[in-house]
């Protein structure tokens, strides 16, 4: 439609207007849309191909996240540092949309080195599957990297000391949506108190990312009646990422 108007302004103007006048004008008024539109349709007249900028491939962030791991593998900030076999870090494709927060590393997350293994990682994994997702599709971590002794709640000093890793974490992923699991890592989040059945009722952002509360999978392995509810959830993750069901 602009290119067909733009050839009647040719044709039909009392003055002979010249190709390079025009955009002259429109450079002047900054019309960038009509603009491309005239220069693709000249340069095709003149048999030249017109080269289309494609969207820029995201960032790798595999660099500034392996350093991050290493700065975390050193880390003594806090007590938890004596009790652990190793830190854990994350487990899934950095460059995935949907980033999954847990809690703290448990006895076999410290054994293995890596987020939600185990009983706990296999219904999480069961989860995602149910919504479509495999394991190149999220990135997992927790908010604590160090095992607390007896899985007990990390203490308000230590997820000061060391949540900033996390917030380093959702950065450089730059997911589009963020699933927290459990209470614990819900409430940090979103920095409220609100019990689990308010937050996982409702849509919130972390920041700017939409954010997703649900069960963690431990505690449906204790309380497996509450499942439906956290495939209730897991369908709004998956309407949140545009998913086919
Ligand atoms: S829990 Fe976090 S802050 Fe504490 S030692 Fe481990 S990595 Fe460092």
């Amino acid at each position: 439609m602009l290119i067909q108007n733009s050839r009647y302004l040719m044709q039909y103007s009392d003055c002979i207007v010249s190709f390079h006048s025009i955009i002259v004008i429109l450079e002047f008024y900054q019309n960038d849309f009509i603009l491309t539109d005239l220069k693709h349709y000249y340069l095709q007249q003149m048999g030249i191909d017109i080269w289309v900028e494609r969207d820029k491939p995201r960032r790798s962030n595999t660099d500034a996240l392996a350093e991050l791991s290493r700065k975390v593998a050193g880390c003594t900030r806090c007590n938890l540092h004596c009790g652990r076999t190793q830190t854990v870090f994350a487990r899934g494709n950095s460059l995935a949309r949907l980033m999954v927060i847990g809690e703290a590393p448990g006895f076999h997350e410290d054994k293995q080195g890596l987020p939600f293994v185990g009983k706990a990682g296999g219904l999480l994994n069961n989860m995602l599957q149910s919504i479509g997702l495999t394991e190149s599709d999220v990135y997992i971590a927790n908010v604590i990297k160090c095992r607390p002794p007896e899985n007990r709640d990390p203490t308000e000093e230590e997820v000061a000391l060391c949540s900033e890793y996390l917030g380093q974490q959702i950065q450089l992923i730059q997911p589009s949506l963020i699933l927290a699991l459990g209470r614990f890592a819900g409430q940090f989040l979103l920095k409220s108190n609100l019990a689990m059945n308010q937050m996982r009722s409702k849509d919130h952002a972390y920041e700017s990312t939409p954010c997703i509360v649900t069960y963690h999978p431990a505690y449906l392995l204790r309380k497996p009646s509450d499942k439906k509810k956290a495939f209730d959830d897991l369908l709004r993750v998956q309407k949140a990422l545009c998913l086919s069901s």
